[in-house]
This record gives structure tokens, C-alpha cells and sequence, in this order.
């Protein structure tokens, strides 16, 4: 079985067996045995992971920012990335906006189950809400906590990830405005970190699949804990959301994404989706595009041929900024929740879900279930009670493994953009992928 060498492959028999084993744990009232000796070996994987992202994205972005020659090519590829991050995350709001107005989910719950679910989830919305509170929240405070007071403490957590990537751009900048000779030790210090964690990347991608395995063994299992019934209810009577967020992802995913890959560079989607799929399985498994960030950048380089500049400045901006399957999320979740609790939404509310939770899902940490903490702030712009989280809190965390795919996937998808439009997707021999697009490549 030769495919079984492959990394990806490996991790897609792995989420396979996980998932088998999930459900067969449920019925064999294996949860508690799972949850004792399989999830911790999902949860080392996700540390492991987390481990590595802060200094990750610092090295990342001092070394890429400071090797962009100048200021006028910084501002060229970083005004590019992010128009590009602004224009796909507005979107994917107005797209979850246009399903969730037609399907109209909300309609379909029973009173009765709404009353039960808050009653379950009580306790989780008021810990959720007391994060969501700590948090000042004016329309601009996502832009204050973007400068951080204190490096070290921001870089102590992975939440303040858009802090971190705030310090490295100021430094990389300053690196690459100092005269060479001055900024030459700090540069080869964060060169050799940066190839030292690209080693540490491959290492862990070793037990990956074992790490794949174990979280989503895990998930299913205390979703379901050992009663089949009881999440099939839940999941039935949620569907409808939940299918409405999966078409809002898969429109954006399967239409914008490919559309924009066609008529902005000369790589066709399903290359581009072979190329991208060790980053997605990563990003499906463990729910945050900042753990997935090491492999993404992998699978950019090797697979799709972006090159180092691009790479390392692209990713580790979108992993933090860029997120396209939380933006669908929130603006469906945000209806439906006031479409149960008979909230009627005009147009000037679903303009301010639309610029609130383009800001929110710019401040949302890449971090698993950010995006349901970062939705309060949404609902409160719009006056619906933040309470009715706990209807879609027990689905939650199958839609993150979703929306994160997707915001990975169109991390990598800007990447190859922009390396398209900077004449950057260079040949590599993996897959043959890359080198095919080299040769495509018109110039
Ligand atoms: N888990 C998502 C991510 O890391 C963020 C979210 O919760 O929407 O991309």
C-alpha cells in the first residue's frame, strides 16, 4: 500500500479510524476508557502544534517582512494580502447572510427543545459570556488590542496572536529599514529559528496521524458521551442550521475559491485542493488554523510551489486575520439565533452583522471555538440575547472543524494569489503539482 506513505493519505485513514472507532465507543460505552487513555494523545498533538505557533509567526513575519527588500515591495504584497483577506471574508458575511435568509433554519425548532437546550448550556454561555465580557467592547477595540502594552505577555498566549503578528510587523519593518550590517545578527537569529521549527514541523507530522486519530476518537465521544440517541436528537433538530452553515462554507470553498483561482492564477481547483489537503485534514482535526499554520506553510511551499517570501509573510497574517469560514458562521449563526427566538433582522441590522463580524473574525484567535465567544459581541450589536449561544453550543465544535478548514483553505488560496501576481509559484518536485503549474504558468 504504497498511498499509505504519503502524509495525507495517512492522516485521512487515521481521521477514518477515529472516527469508526468514535462511534463504535459510543455504542460500546467505551466514552470514558477514550476519553482516559486515547484523547490525551490528541490533546499532545494540539499542544505540540500550539507549541510552536507564537514563535512560528514571529520568526515567520520578522524574516519575510525584512527580507521584502524594501518598503514599497512590503506595501505592494502586504496592501495586496490584505485587500484580498477583506474583500473574501466580506464575501463569504454576505453569502451565510443570503443562505440563512432563504433556508431560513430558525423557523424549524421546537419550543420545547429551545427550552431544554438553554437549560443545558446555561452554564457554558455564562462562562463563555464572562470571557466575552473581560473584553471592552468598542467598535474599535479590536483595532487597540491589535497594539499589545507587552510583548512577553502577549506572546504568552495564544489568543493575543494578532498582537504578536502586530510586533513582528513592526519589527521586521524596522530590521529592514536599519542598515544591513546593523540588522544582519537579529535576522540570522530568527532565520535559524525559523529552519529550526520547520524541522520541528516535520518531526511532529511524523505521529500526526496518531494525533488526528486520538482528537477526533475524543470529539465524537464526549459529544455523544454513551448515549447514540441523545446526540442524534441534537443533531437532527440542529440540522438545518448546521446544514445551512456546511452550504455557506461549501459555496464560498467550492465556488468563490475556484473562481478566484482560475482568473487570478494558473492553477486549476482541483490541483489546488489535491495540493492544500494534509493542511485541511490538519485544520478539520484540530480546529485551529493556528496549530495548523506549520503544516500550511508545508504544503504551500512543497505542494503548491509558493514561494518562501510569500509563504512566510502570507500565512502566518491570514492564520490570524483571515477568516473566511468563521466570517459564514457568524453571520449565520447570528440570524438563526434570532430567527428562534422571533427577532425580526432589517437591513441596517444585517449591515452591522455584516461590519461587526468582519471585525470579529478579524480578532477572533485561531484558536478552537474562538469564534463562538467572538460571536457575543455580533449579538450584542444587534440587540439579540447572547443566552441563545446555548441552542448551537452542542453542535459547535463539528462546525469549527469546518469553518477552520475553510479558513486555511483560503489562507493558502490568497497565498497562491498573491504568488501568482508577484511571478513567486516556483517549481518544486513534489506531486509533480507544482512543476505542472510552472509550466502552465503564463508570463
Ligand atoms: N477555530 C477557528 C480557527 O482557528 C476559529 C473559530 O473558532 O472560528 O480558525
Amino acid at each position: 500500500m504504497h498511498w499509505l506513505r504519503q502524509t495525507h493519505w495517512r492522516i485521512l485513514a487515521a481521521l477514518a479510524l477515529g472516527i469508526v472507532w468514535g462511534v463504535a465507543a459510543t455504542f460500546a460505552g467505551l466514552s470514558r476508557f477514550t476519553g482516559d487513555w486515547i484523547t490525551p494523545f490528541g490533546t499532545i498533538f494540539l499542544r505540540l502544534l500550539l507549541l510552536i505557533a507564537v514563535p512560528l509567526v514571529l520568526a515567520s513575519l520578522v524574516t519575510g517582512v525584512a527580507s521584502l527588500a524594501n518598503l514599497q515591495k512590503l506595501s505592494r504584497i502586504g496592501g495586496k494580502t490584505i485587500a484580498i483577506y477583506l474583500a473574501t471574508t466580506l464575501v463569504a458575511l454576505v453569502i451565510g447572510l443570503l443562505v440563512v435568509n432563504v433556508v431560513e433554519p430558525g423557523a424549524s425548532i421546537p419550543e420545547s427543545l429551545r427550552l431544554s437546550l438553554q437549560e443545558a448550556y446555561e452554564g457554558d454561555v455564562a462562562q463563555r459570556q464572562a470571557t466575552a465580557d473581560q473584553m471592552e467592547r468598542g467598535p474599535l477595540q479590536p483595532l487597540v488590542d491589535m497594539v499589545p502594552e507587552n510583548i512577553v505577555s502577549a506572546a504568552s498566549n495564544n489568543r493575543s496572536m494578532l498582537s504578536v503578528v502586530f510586533a513582528a510587523l513592526l519589527l521586521g519593518v524596522a530590521l529592514m529599514l536599519l542598515p544591513r550590517d546593523q540588522a544582519r545578527p537579529l535576522l540570522d537569529l530568527f532565520e535559524s529559528v525559523n529552519a529550526a521549527i520547520i524541522k520541528i514541523v516535520e518531526i511532529i507530522l511524523v505521529v500526526a496521524p496518531l494525533g488526528v486519530f486520538s482528537l477526533i476518537a475524543g470529539t465524537i465521544t464526549s459529544v455523544a458521551g454513551d448515549n447514540p440517541d441523545d446526540v442524534a436528537q441534537l443533531l437532527g433538530a440542529l440540522g438545518l442550521y448546521c446544514v445551512c452553515v456546511l452550504v455557506g462554507l461549501a459555496i464560498h470553498a467550492f465556488l468563490v475559491y475556484p473562481i478566484l483561482l482560475r482568473t487570478l492564477t494558473p492553477i486549476t481547483p482541483f490541483p489546488f485542493l489535491r495540493g492544500v489537503a494534509p493542511a485541511q485534514l490538519v485544520a478539520f482535526s484540530t480546529s485551529s488554523s493556528a496549530a495548523t499554520l506549520p503544516v500550511s506553510m508545508e504544503t504551500a511551499e512543497h505542494n503548491l510551489g509558493v514561494s518562501e517570501e510569500v509563504t512566510s509573510f502570507v500565512l502566518p497574517l491570514g492564520a490570524t486575520i483571515n477568516m473566511d469560514g468563521t466570517a459564514v458562521y457568524m453571520s449565520v449563526a447570528a440570524v438563526f439565533i434570532a430567527q428562534t427566538l422571533g427577532i425580526g433582522l432589517d437591513m441596517a441590522a444585517q449591515a452591522t452583522i455584516v461590519f461587526t463580524a468582519l471585525l470579529a473574525s478579524i480578532g477572533t484567535a485561531a484558536v478552537p471555538s474562538a469564534g463562538i465567544v467572538m460571536l457575543v459581541i455580533v449579538l450584542e450589536a444587534i440587540g439579540v440575547p447572547v443566552a441563545g449561544i446555548a441552542l448551537i453550543f452542542g453542535v459547535d465544535r463539528i462546525l469549527d472543524m469546518c469553518r477552520t478548514t475553510t479558513n486555511v483553505t483560503g489562507d493558502l488560496m490568497v497565498a497562491t494569489v498573491v504568488a501568482a501576481s508577484e511571478r513567486q509559484l516556483t517549481a518544486t518536485p513534489v506531486n509533480g503539482l507544482a512543476s505542472w503549474m510552472a509550466t502552465t504558468a503564463g508570463d
